[in-house]
């Protein structure tokens, strides 16, 4: 039962009590009324005498039980009420001789009352004895009226007692349940892992559960608040005492919450969440009821689970999420004294080379020794973290530019320092981009998702400016991305409105200069600046991926071409036409399927369409490159390699790829007739084609005297301003024309 039932339950009961004393009262003065009715030889004064009696012990049997239920005065008020009652039997007796025949019955009575008193059975105890009294008047045979009259006052009596020792009969069932409750909550509370304590607002401990003992270690008793200001950690006072007098102050009901670090009695600091109630004005209570729980294990696992999430698993060191905490703090931190922050973010060069080349194990050592050699050069206060891959970034607090930039030089050297890989030695490299920002400027100072916007543009820049260096922010980086955006987009929409074209170079055979093919190259009518080459566009093409659509786009027109020129030409059915395939593009999954498809489309003969790859494009991850390649040659289509000379290709290499055509690169060929060292590379390049078998077009022939020296160093084909410049498509049909004239 809860507190408030109980209580409600027991004034209802009080209340009941009430109105029935009212009515046994009424009883006797009635009886009192029927007795001056049937005994008048006493006279009236003793008759009434009697009936206020009467009258007046059954309202003394009732006040008790309203005014001191349960508490300690009751056996005394109870002992008036006895001595009432033996006051009334010495009444009777001194009216009636008769009456003295019950004078062992009063010593019972007595000794009854007082066995009563003794065991706390009032009631029934009172009850009885008053019953034995009166018994003793009604055997007094001769005496009839007072005997009626002793009888009548018995049947009252047994009424009252009945009454009382119910009511006390409930009252003990309440008291025992009360007091189960109340073993249960102190059982609880022992067993709690709350240690629960009472306390005054004025800072009294009223009470301490047994509880206290296992988590503070303190015995209950020994509790006061000057002990809790003692165990309280230092950095935890202030909150401490904010929350107590948040619960003081609150007003009852009041309920406020806090963490805080204590010592328990061993020693050990603890984790606590302490809830405190203000219960003033809560009788018997009026205190703030505290609780105190051990939440130490909480806290450490929470911590725990933080520090994963804000720790790079590899290198131990703060990630990007706690970087850019620490970023917003340090701004917040130095708003008020303007200070400087300095970013430095530190890319590796070639780290995707190492991990491909030397194995994951080894770009993770890697990856652990650079986050080693940066935090050696930083001092405790700076921030070093890994925000993924092989970028670091690094937050300095309070230096200048000169210092930023002597740091950047610093870490570079750092990284340069040879390591060991496995079982090899490695030279790493790395790009730093270094910005800085002045924390008082603006009104909340600088944005930090700005800055390491800035730092990463200043990275990209060092990048671009070849590497193993640093770059200072500056905004016009931010001018080069934009226009490289905008550039993008231009491409795109170009892409859309069809702006590109394709223009085609005639490649012939050297002795004869006729035409056996055309390599297509792509222009862009743009619409402001003109016809654009190539090299405007396609580096950026390359970078922003746009190569692929772009290079889809001019194969297919050059197919396209191919089948016109085949429907309208017969010598048409003996030239090729080449098309050249970006390194990106032959990464590109689905170039094989996009290749047969553009054919199988546009109904071109793939015995007539050559694809020029680039010398590069081969040494870059050979396997998978000469099953590409491999797929092309079933589609029927021949492969070039384009600007031979120029990379570094062995020959072991080159009898490995299935290609059919050697390009010369225009540089031999500038320099062939002037230059001996040249003449020599082109008589090399020309020999090995021979040797492997594979067909040799010079490119860039501008003069007769490069036409025939090649012609005398063996060269088939050649293709060069001296024969023809790219043009449009229509040239072409006017050559092929001819040749059918
Ligand atoms: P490339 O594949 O080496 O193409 C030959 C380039 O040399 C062409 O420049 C051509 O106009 C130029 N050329 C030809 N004969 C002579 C000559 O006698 N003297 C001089 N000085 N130059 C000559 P272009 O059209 O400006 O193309 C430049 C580069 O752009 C191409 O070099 C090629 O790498 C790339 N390119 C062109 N079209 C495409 C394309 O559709 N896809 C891809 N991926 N790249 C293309
Ligand atoms: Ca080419
Ligand atoms: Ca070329």
């Amino acid at each position: 039962m809860s507190e408030s039932a109980r209580e409600q339950h027991e004034s209802d009961y009080r209340a009941r009590q009430i109105r029935l004393g009212t009515w046994i009262a009424v009883g006797v003065i009635l009886i009192g009324a029927v007795r001056v009715q049937l005994d008048w030889h006493g006279g009236p004064w003793l008759v009434s005498l009697m009936a206020l009696a009467g009258a007046g012990q059954a309202g003394l049997a009732m006040l008790p039980w309203q005014r001191y239920a349960g508490s300690p005065w009751m056996p005394r008020v109870m002992f008036v009420w006895w001595l009432a009652n033996l006051a009334l039997l010495l009444a009777f007796t001194a009216y009636d001789v008769a009456a003295l025949a019950i004078f062992p019955a009063g010593v019972t009575l007595v000794l009854a009352s007082t066995a009563a008193l003794a065991t706390e059975r009032e009631v029934v105890g009172f009850g009885a004895v008053s019953v034995l009294g009166y018994l003793g008047l009604v055997v007094t045979r001769d005496r009839p009226v007072t005997g009626t009259l002793a009888a009548l006052t018995i049947a009252l009596m047994l009424g009252v007692t009945w009454f009382c020792a119910r009511t006390a009969s409930n009252r003990r069932r309440l008291d025992a349940a009360r007091r189960t409750a109340e073993r249960k909550v102190e059982a609880l509370l022992e067993n709690s892992s709350d240690a629960v304590l009472a306390i005054q607002p004025a800072g009294g401990v009223t009470y301490a559960s047994p509880s206290v003992r296992t988590v503070l270690g303190y015995e209950p008793t020994f509790m006061t608040n000057e002990l809790l200001m003692d165990i309280t950690h230092p950095d935890y006072l202030a909150t401490a005492v904010e929350w107590w007098q948040a619960v003081a102050n609150g007003g009852p009901g009041h309920t406020a919450r806090a963490e805080s670090r204590v010592r328990r009695a061993d020693g050990a600091w603890i984790w606590v969440e302490v809830i405190g109630t203000n219960r003033t004005g809560e009788e018997p209570l009026n205190a703030a009821v505290i609780s105190i729980r051990d939440i130490t294990e909480r806290k450490e696992l929470e911590e725990e689970l933080t520090r994963q999430a804000f720790a790079d698993s590899l290198t131990g060191m703060p990630n990007r999420a706690l970087f850019r905490d620490r970023l917003e703090h340090a701004i917040a931190r130095n708003r008020r004294g303007g200070g400087r922050i300095t970013l430095l973010l530190v890319d590796l060069d070639d780290f995707k080379l190492v991990n491909d080349s030397l194995g994951h194990t080894a770009g993770d050592q890697l990856i652990a020794t650079t986050a080693l050699r940066l935090h050696q050069q930083l001092r405790a206060a700076d921030t070093l973290a890994r925000l993924g891959g092989d970028e670091f970034a690094i937050l300095v607090e309070d230096i200048n530019e000169i210092e930023a930039m002597d740091l950047a030089e610093r870490l570079l050297t750092a990284i340069r320092r040879p390591l060991r890989l496995g079982n090899r030695d490695v030279v790493c490299s790395a790009s730093i981009g270094v910005a800085t920002a002045k924390a008082g400027e603006g009104d909340d100072g600088p944005d930090p998702g700005e800055l390491l916007r800035n730092v990463d543009l200043a990275m990209y820049s060092a990048k671009g400016a070849g590497r193993d260096r640093y770059a200072l922010f500056d905004p016009a980086m931010y001018a080069d991305i934009m226009r490289e955006a905008e550039e993008r987009a231009e491409i795109e929409r170009a892409l859309a409105r069809d702006e590109f074209v394709v223009h085609y170079q005639p490649i012939v055979d050297l002795p004869t200069s006729r035409l056996i093919g055309v390599e297509a190259l792509v222009r862009w009518q743009h619409p402001v600046r003109g016809l654009l080459g190539p090299n405007t566009f396609i580096p950026l093409a390359e970078s922003t991926g746009l190569i692929v659509p772009l290079g889809r786009y001019v194969l297919r027109q050059a197919c396209e071409q191919l089948a016109r020129w085949r429907d309208e030409f017969p010598s048409a059915a003996a030239i090729r036409v080449n098309v050249n395939l970006s390194a990106r593009q032959f990464q590109h999954e689905g170039l094989v399927e996009e290749v047969s498809g553009i054919l199988a489309e546009t109904g071109a003969d793939p015995h007539q369409i050559v694809l020029e790859i680039t010398e590069s494009l081969l040494m870059q991850d050979t396997d998978s490159t000469i099953e590409t390649l491999g797929r092309l040659k079933a589609l029927g289509v021949r492969l070039a390699i384009d600007d031979f000379g120029t990379g570094y290709s062995s020959l072991s290499y080159l009898k490995r790829f299935p290609v059919d055509i050697l390009k010369i690169d225009r540089s031999f060929v500038d320099g062939i007739t002037t230059e001996q060292g040249d003449a020599t590379l082109a008589e090399a390049v020309v020999q090995l084609g021979r040797a492997l078998r594979l067909q040799t077009v010079a490119e860039g022939i501008e003069t007769a005297e490069q036409w025939s020296t090649l012609q005398d160093l063996g060269c088939e084909f050649g293709q060069g301003y001296l024969f023809a410049r790219p043009g449009a498509a229509s040239e072409i049909s006017t050559i092929l024309g001819d040749a059918r004239v």
